[in-house]
């Protein structure tokens, strides 16, 4: 098969789909990989690394659009979509489902799109959505504690606080992959941890790891307001597979909590869980509503984009070779977490969430 990487053009995305080992195994498979120039520069991959290993360099996204199968790492923007062509196989990040214009050119062009996010194991778990969702949910704190300095228009508060002074608040909701991995770098700086979730399964696996070191809480309106008024840092890590994210923090809310305190609703791909939250981009990552600071970039794992690439390509290779090797269908006939990834084939929606999240037909 031909596979194109191209080039991302996302604000501020540095990732790259393919990093040169993963280039020679699919050459060594027998396919022809054709990837941009300058595709991997971001995340100090340059183009002789794959030359080496036998991928294709061409100039143009047209020219890597040409490829049957293209593997990317965010959805396509507008100056894509004329790129796409009826039975070519998209394999990437979608997130469809708050995304209405897209999933409609999706649908027109008969793009078979298969989205990292919604491939699933029998198990619930989202085996391409963890690398990342590792790295963001450790940048979430990170992020909130630069933000939580006064200079950036926070309180004033370290996490850590100080022998004789209270350690920050910091408020987790949602107790999986990132909720788990904020929890972990909130702890480790000392922070005064409190974690929601709705599964007493997953709080128990964290009252176990982490004994009193922090407080695990069931997610419901009431908790949710008893803690979060007086928290220096809200984290939003919450998920319901392909759909968007619950609206658990209303603007009333908001309104009550301390000015200077800072929100950074990693679920803001999804929709976010707070009334106030929009996705932002790392050129312009935070903005002020009622006084409390809003941080809503949809790819935060771009921004440690060599970590992050080949965090995410060990796990996408799998898939990728599976594809290639034996077509879109008999690959999802034989591994039905795949199969969970179809989300448009053929001009229909093939994801029962995404399509009553916009309405269309299943
Ligand atoms: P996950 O499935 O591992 O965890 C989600 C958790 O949310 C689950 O434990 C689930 O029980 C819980 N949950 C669902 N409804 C809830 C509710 N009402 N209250 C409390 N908890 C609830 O998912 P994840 O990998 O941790 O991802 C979380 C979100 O972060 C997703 O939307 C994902 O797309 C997003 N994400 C964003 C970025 C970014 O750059 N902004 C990066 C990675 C992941």
């Amino acid at each position: 098969m031909v596979i194109g990487v191209p080039t991302e053009i996302k604000t501020h995305e540095y990732r790259v789909a393919l990093t040169p080992a993963g280039a020679r195994t699919l050459v060594e498979d027998g396919h022809q990989v054709l990837v941009q120039a300058g595709a991997g520069l971001g995340s100090g991959i340059g183009d002789e690394e794959y030359r080496r290993v036998g991928a294709e360099l061409v100039e143009s996204a047209a020219d890597v659009f040409a490829a049957e199968l293209m593997v990317k790492v965010k959805e396509p923007l507008a100056a894509e979509y004329d790129l796409l062509r009826p039975e070519q196989i998209l394999f990437t990040f979608l997130h469809l489902a708050p995304a209405r214009e897209l999933t409609q050119k999706l649908l027109e062009r008969e793009v078979a799109g298969v989205a990292y996010e919604t491939i699933e194991l029998a198990d619930g778990s989202l085996p391409l959505l963890q690398p990342m969702s590792e790295v963001a949910g450790r940048m979430a704190v990170q992020v909130g504690a630069h933000y939580l300095q006064k200079e950036n228009g926070g309180r004033g508060v370290l996490l850590a606080g100080a022998p004789g002074v209270k350690p920050g608040k910091v408020l987790i909701v949602g107790a999986g992959t990132v909720g788990r991995n904020a929890v972990r770098i909130a702890a480790g700086m000392g922070a005064d941890v409190r974690v929601m979730d709705v599964s007493p399964a997953r709080l128990a696996w964290l009252d176990d790891h982490y004994g009193n070191r922090i407080s695990t809480l069931m997610s419901n309106s009431q908790n949710i307001e008893d803690e979060i008024l007086d928290a220096d840092l809200f984290i939003g890590a919450v998920l319901t597979p392909g759909a968007r994210a619950p609206r658990l923090v209303g603007r009333e809310l908001l309104a009550r909590m301390n000015p200077g305190s800072v929100i950074v609703d990693v679920a803001v791909d999804q929709g976010g869980c707070v009334e106030t939250i929009r996705p932002t981009t790392h050129d312009a990552p935070v903005y002020e509503v009622d006084g409390v600071i809003h941080y809503g970039v949809a790819n935060m794992p771009g921004a440690v984009s060599r970590t992050s690439t080949f965090a995410l390509t060990n796990s996408t290779l799998p898939y990728l070779r599976k594809i290639a090797d034996q077509g879109l269908a008999a690959a999802c006939r034989k591994d039905e977490a795949l199969r969970r990834g179809v989300n448009t084939l053929g001009g229909t929606v093939r994801n029962r969430p995404v399509a009553e999240a916009l309405n269309l037909e299943f």
